[in-house]
């Protein structure tokens, strides 16, 4: 029975919304290909299905035709009767629109990502970029017609008989003016790799106004007279382009992946020159499915540049990059793949963010990168501490960002010291902790406060490097977060000296009073604290230090712009084991020289810390050269 040439409209209500559609998605147009492809997959799929034995080769071919305005993407499907046009194109529009338009009306499909497919309608996207949109289609079942199917609007369309031959449908796209970017075979690429890159079937490209390009093939055997192969020049046809991997790589068992693979595929999809300095290969089954692999990048920049990129997935189709909701956040500086074949293809955030089902995927994530973290430390240790500089950043946001994480990684978290050696924060404890006050010491600078380091490294006091930006707010996480005995205190290696006082007999009868008053006369600074106490290395004459906790508040309030930061509030520490100390305190504190010498003392302990300011360094430098004279004419 030939099919009856049959006119309709495909619903009241769709009357008003395909104008909503075409407004609402206006930014994300890209993904009437999406929909198409990823349509056409699934009726391969079914055909698979109902036919198990057939050895016909499956494939989706997209043609694009610049000079006619078409786009046709073509399956080798299940195809549909014109039953299946009327039921699957027809009413399940009716009804998707129906429940759309109701939502709509609501406001509660707040994210335009949620309309399209969650109510069947991803088959309409078509009708963002086309003015007419046909579907030649053969159903596979036996004895079945070819049904043509033709709409202009998305409302009215008309159905009659087809030319199809094959089991299988076209949809054919006329593409309207405005859309025309659309047919460019560039454009089309760009968006089928990005989406369809992973399909489970062969994806072509082809361009219909392609020409045949010249190629040299040998003829049979035969050879020039220099010894070369003779070759003919041929006219040939470009061939389609075959746009994806039909067989990912995180869909393979671990087991049988090998690390060239893992690069190669690295490489590719993040077109990163680099090699990943490891990676999770995530395979689950139960209780929920999930795949991908995660990879760590090695750091270009800082950590303020980096970026990284993971690429979500369902069943092979592309979602979404970055998508918080699945993926912990401090992951997203990692680069990789995760594929949730129960996820509905178009995700809103809303949805995800209220999911108990997306939640466990994202604590399972976190879980499994701790667990390689830790099974890294502890059974390559070597190779995890060469890994470090680069991971650092990353554990140590993961561990800000997530308490969770920090409890299941704190034993993994290391501290690089200024010998190059690397140390867990209890090593540390264990070596450092009896001979100080209970502190971590540390640098931000290890050049800059080079003197400072090496008055702790000489006594045996290891000097940790925090000199990352996200060290800061690292620290005061260790300081106040979490539990009681997780708690650890950081100093600066010139916050004090309590790590640094040593028991001598030298300048022990120094009146720290008078010092101090001399000082601050010497200096014109009434506030000034001035203390007497005895240093590890005698050479060293003063050193000056500022409290962490007012240091830190005052970077602080700086970073935030401050309008009038906080003074700095140095203390000197003045060593009296030191000569040019105990010299001073015997001289006359009215004496013009006793003054110079004063302030030279007191601006060279303070460079050690830090630079000084440009008017300082004027006078810090006259300064000098009157004092050279000095000791010249003496
Ligand atoms: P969904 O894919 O979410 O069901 P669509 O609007 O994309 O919604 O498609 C509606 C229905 O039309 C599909 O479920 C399928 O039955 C049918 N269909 C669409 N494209 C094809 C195709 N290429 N081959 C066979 N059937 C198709």
């Amino acid at each position: 029975m030939a099919i009856q040439k049959e006119n309709g409209s495909v619903s009241i209500d769709a009357q008003n919304i395909m104008p909503v559609i075409k407004r609402w998605l206006y930014s994300d147009k890209d993904i009437f290909l999406r929909e198409t492809v990823s349509n056409a997959c699934d009726a391969i799929t079914k055909f698979r299905m109902l036919h198990p034995d057939s050895e016909e080769e499956m494939q989706v071919m997209v043609t694009v035709d610049k000079e006619k305005k078409l786009i046709r993407i073509s399956d080798t499907g299940i195809g549909m009767t014109d039953e299946e046009v009327k039921k699957y194109i027809n009413q399940v529009a009716f009804s998707g629109a129906t429940e759309f338009m109701k939502q709509f009306e609501e406001g509660e499909a707040k994210d335009k990502g949620d309309i399209i497919g969650h109510f069947g309608l991803g088959f309409y996207s078509v009708f963002m970029v086309s003015e007419k949109v046909e579907i030649e289609t053969l159903s596979s079942q036996e004895g079945a017609e070819p049904v043509h199917w033709v709409s202009e609007d998305g409302m009215g369309f008309e159905i009659s008989e087809g030319t199809r031959k094959s089991h299988g449908t076209d949809i054919i796209l006329h593409v309207t003016e405005e859309e025309k970017e659309f047919l460019d075979q560039w454009k089309v690429r760009e968006i089928l790799k990005r989406y369809c890159g992973f399909m489970a079937y062969p994806i072509f490209l082809e361009d219909a106004n392609a020409k045949p390009v010249e190629r040299d093939v040998p003829v049979g055997d035969e050879k020039n007279e220099d010894g070369t192969p003779k070759t003919e020049k041929i006219l040939e046809m470009p061939k389609p382009e075959k746009i994806n991997d039909t067989e990912p790589l995180w869909l393979r068992k671990p087991s049988d992946c090998k690390d060239e693979e893992y690069k190669e595929f690295y490489h590719r999809v993040f077109m990163d020159y680099d090699d990943p300095l490891f990676w999770i290969h995530l395979n689950v089954d139960y209780p929920f499915n999930l795949k991908g692999i995660l990879f760590f990048p090695k750091l270009k920049n800082d950590f303020g540049t980096h970026e990284g990129e993971i690429k979500l997935f369902a069943g092979q189709v592309f979602v979404a990059d970055n998508i918080k909701e699945v993926i912990p956040e401090f992951l997203m500086l990692l680069k990789g793949v995760i594929d949730c074949p129960d996820l509905p293809l178009n995700v809103s955030r809303s949805f995800l963010q209220n999911d108990g089902y997306v939640k466990k995927i994202s604590s399972h994530i976190t879980k499994k990168v701790a667990d390689k973290l830790n099974s890294l430390m502890n059974t390559e240790r070597e190779t995890y501490e060469g890994y470090w500089d680069d991971i650092a950043p990353f554990v140590k946001y993961g561990c800000i960002k997530e308490e969770k994480f920090f409890d299941q990684v704190k034993g993994s978290l290391l501290l690089k010291k200024t010998d190059g050696k690397y140390v867990t924060i209890e090593e540390y404890k264990a070596a450092n902790f009896d001979k100080t006050e209970k502190k971590i010491y540390y640098t931000n600078d290890e050049k800059r406060q080079a003197a400072s380091v090496k008055l702790y490294t000489d006594r045996g006091i290891d000097v940790a490097i925090m000199n990352t930006i996200i060290d800061g707010n690292f620290m005061s996480f260790l300081e106040y977060s979490g539990k009681e005995e997780d708690r650890v205190t950081f100093a600066r290696v010139d916050a004090d000296i309590d790590g640094l006082k040593e028991e001598s007999e030298e300048g022990k009868d120094l009146d720290p009073e008078k010092l101090q008053t001399l000082f601050r006369g010497a200096l014109g600074q009434e506030e000034l604290e001035v203390k007497l106490e005895s240093l590890g290395d005698p050479e060293m004459t003063a050193m000056v230090t500022e409290d962490e906790q007012m240091r830190r508040y005052k970077e602080m309030s700086r970073l935030y712009g401050e309008r009038f930061p906080l003074p700095d509030r140095f203390t000197l520490v003045l060593n009296r084991r030191n000569e040019t100390v105990q010299a001073l305190a015997g001289r006359d504190p009215e004496d013009e020289t006793t003054k110079l010498l004063c302030a030279q003392v007191y601006d060279l302990a303070r460079m050690a810390a830090q630079p000084l300011e440009a008017e300082e360094i004027t006078a810090f430098l006259e300064r000098s050269r009157k004092l050279l004279s000095m000791v010249v004419k003496a």
